[in-house]
């Protein structure tokens, strides 16, 4: 008779809060046989809270493949594995995609527990539309990549979802102010810790007031979706003027502030042509 396969189960951790763990999230790592962990370091405390004496082996973006087989041969042999990361849900900006694909090709059972993800209460409390949303997480490193992701969030009328690091987070913003002009943002700091502090603003006050955010801990930043908004000539000729500072031509300057704006192009070309600058459209 062929041998019954193990279950893949995907354990959410806390974001910060250790009693965020649910009992079935106990439950379940103590009866498994092997827990993958992204830091075996950072989850042994966590296992030791909770009396969990399950074995760890590391499961990291960098040996993710590599430990693929290892597991696939202990769920095929019957055995049950958990996957957790160093906080919130593995999967959601954290490893667990391939060992999940994996497991599924090979058609293995993976079950994921409901839990902590730092994305969900910064959306819910963040006062913005939360019937619908996109979730961006990280933007890519590499500038060409990072703003063709930014381009094509433009037009996204739902509420846009974003994790940053704190010493990247002026330079993340400004990238938000250069793809998108103003809008309002909630910036969601050190959830469910001592210092949780949501900030709700602006794009534009936050790069006016470089203190005003405490520049340590976790961060989520949640950008409002792009609005049917009415802009007066004036508006519309200060932003062009702000891309012509930036050394655009004034066809370049048109087309962002025609993206950001989504008004006619006959309208800010009009416009445009009342502006005194060296280079010509
Ligand atoms: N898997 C996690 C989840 O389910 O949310 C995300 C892991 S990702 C590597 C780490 C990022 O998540 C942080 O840089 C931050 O943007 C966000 N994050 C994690 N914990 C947070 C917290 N307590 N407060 C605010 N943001 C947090």
């Amino acid at each position: 008779m062929k041998k019954k396969y193990g279950k893949l189960i995907i354990v959410p951790t806390p974001i910060g809060n250790l009693a965020d763990m649910t009992f079935r999230a106990v439950e379940v790592l103590k009866n498994v046989v092997l827990i993958g962990a992204e830091d075996t370091r950072t989850s042994s405390k966590l296992l030791k809270h909770y009396q969990i004496n399950t074995p760890m082996i590391s499961y990291h973006k960098f040996n993710e493949r590599s430990r693929v087989e290892k597991f696939l041969t202990k769920l095929k042999n019957g055995e049950d594995i958990a996957i957790i990361s160093d906080a919130g849900t593995p999967g959601i900006s954290d490893p667990a995609s391939i060992i999940i694909k994996a497991a599924i090709e090979n058609n293995i059972k993976v079950e994921s527990l409901p839990g902590a993800t730092a994305f969900t209460p910064a959306l819910v409390s963040s006062g913005l539309d939360s019937e619908r949303f996109y979730f961006a997480g990280f933007l890519p490193e590499k500038k060409s990549e990072k703003d063709s992701l930014l381009k094509e969030l433009i037009n996204i009328k739902d509420p846009l979802i974003f994790y940053e690091a704190p010493h990247r987070l002026h330079k993340f913003i400004s990238s938000l102010k250069e793809a998108f002009g103003n809008r309002k943002i909630v910036i969601a700091r050190e959830l469910s810790k001592l210092y949780e502090t949501y900030y709700r603003t602006s794009i534009d006050e936050v790069l006016a007031n470089s203190d005003m955010i405490t520049l340590k801990g976790e961060f989520v930043i949640i950008v409002e979706g792009a609005q049917e908004k009415e802009y007066s000539d004036a508006e519309l000729t200060e932003m062009l003027q702000t891309e012509i500072d930036k050394d655009k031509s004034k066809k370049d300057a048109i087309k962002k502030v025609m993206e950001i704006t989504r008004k006619s192009r006959n309208r800010i070309y009009d416009l445009a042509l009342g502006l005194k600058i060296s280079k010509n459209i």
